[in-house]
């Protein structure tokens, strides 16, 4: 569902088109989530949620269907005006259905009243029953995480918000995974040492980390570090950076490597035409075999990006985007971001989105739904600005 936003964002600017003529995908589309609303509130009305969330559940299982078996991202491939028509009217169609999902699946506020008139009193919501409003209005992500949520204490965060980045273990209640993070970079006979280093994450609640590979040398010591530590898992790859290091030996290295149990993705790879420290073909050829290396091997990939989206973005179409990838660090635009997502992929946001002349990078962030959203500190570099201002 979030890559059928995302293609609304890169194919028609963000804004909803206006649908063509239905088929029967879509009018059988359209009869489930009156289904979905009806039995919503037939659930609710006889006090047995287990039936009321099935209602809105099989919505969720036919909007997933009509996706999959629509496939805007094959019409989007085709330039035709028949199939630009008929994805126009899949994209309005499927994000027709995730809107009234968001409604139908929001929290009841207390003190609203009515069945699914929660939606309704919503400001932001506009009821699911109501006639379509989509085409024409601008798609906007923001209103999905701020919108109906906020209506339910459960989603105010809790305490100070601050605060609960500063210590989230246990004053935020959450999990927190480091998805990134270059443990082979401390300790080594230096203060403090790695044993300390993650101790100290985990007593500020980050249950988890990723330690990353740079080069052949520091994928090993990632591998090392992962087998040797509870809770560390590793990824391996060679950085665009030492992407001229990238030899068939070390190629075949990094796939033993891969296969070693706490080793779980292929990274950081990618392109950097911002320090250009290797030739860009080299880059690229790197790229490409360590992408096809995580295809193989059914792994994730963590992709480091710099001034490349377009060769980055263009060697993921034509070689096949593995199923999961990070775009680690992202710069760039909402346009970026969307076509991030419209590849799978997670984005990762580092502390550079809070410096005042950042505006793109937040606009880019308000595209990326919460579920393929991460955050990082990226300590010591692109601290998180507390004024705001520019670095
Ligand atoms: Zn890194
Ligand atoms: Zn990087």
């Amino acid at each position: 569902m979030s890559r059928t936003l995302a293609m609304v964002t890169s194919y028609f600017d963000g804004v909803v088109p206006a649908p063509g003529e239905a088929t029967k995908a879509e009018v059988v589309l359209g009869e489930k989530a009156a289904e979905a609303a009806a039995g919503l509130d037939r659930g609710v009305e006889a006090l047995d949620p287990a039936g009321a969330l099935e209602a809105v559940m099989s919505l969720a299982r036919a909007t997933n269907l009509y996706i999959n078996e629509a496939a805007p991202w094959k019409l989007a491939k085709d330039p035709s005006p028949e199939a630009r028509q008929r994805l126009a009217t899949v994209l309005y169609s499927a994000t027709e259905a995730i809107r009234q999902l968001s409604v139908l699946f929001s929290p009841r506020c207390p003190r609203r009243r009515g069945g699914s008139g929660h939606s309704s009193a919503c400001p932001v919501w506009r009821p699911a029953r109501s006639p379509l409003p989509s085409p024409g209005a601008t798609w906007r992500p923001a209103p999905r995480s701020s919108g109906g949520r906020r209506c339910s204490p459960a989603w105010r965060p809790r305490g100070d918000g601050r605060r609960a980045l500063s210590r989230p273990g246990s004053e935020s209640g959450l999990d927190w995974v480091d998805a990134h993070c270059h443990l082979d970079d401390v300790g080594g006979g230096r203060k403090p040492s790695l044993q300390a280093v993650i101790e100290r994450a985990r007593a500020a609640g980050v249950e988890r980390m990723v330690t990353i590979g740079t080069d052949l040398a520091t994928s090993r010591a990632a591998a090392g570090i992962a087998a040797a530590h509870e809770g560390v898992w590793a990824a391996v790859g060679v950085h665009p950076h030492d992407a001229t290091t990238l030899t068939g030996e070390a190629l075949d290295e990094l796939e033993a490597l891969a296969s070693e149990p706490k080793v779980v993705a292929i990274g950081e790879i990618g392109l950097d035409y911002f320090r250009d420290l290797s030739p860009r073909d080299v880059q690229q050829e790197a790229f490409r075999r360590q992408l096809a290396l995580a295809r193989r091997l059914g792994v994730p990939v963590v992709i480091h990006m710099r001034d490349a989206h377009r060769d980055v973005f263009g060697i993921l179409e034509e070689a096949g985007a593995p199923e999961r990838l990070v775009f680690h660090c992202f710069s760039g635009g909402p346009a970026d971001a969307a076509r991030c997502l419209e590849l799978g992929g997670y984005v990762s946001f580092a502390g550079n989105i809070s410096y005042k002349n950042a505006q793109d990078l937040r606009d880019a962030c308000a595209v990326v739904p919460l579920d393929r959203l991460l955050v990082r500190d990226r300590r010591p570099y692109l601290r998180p600005s507390r004024t705001g201002e520019a670095k």
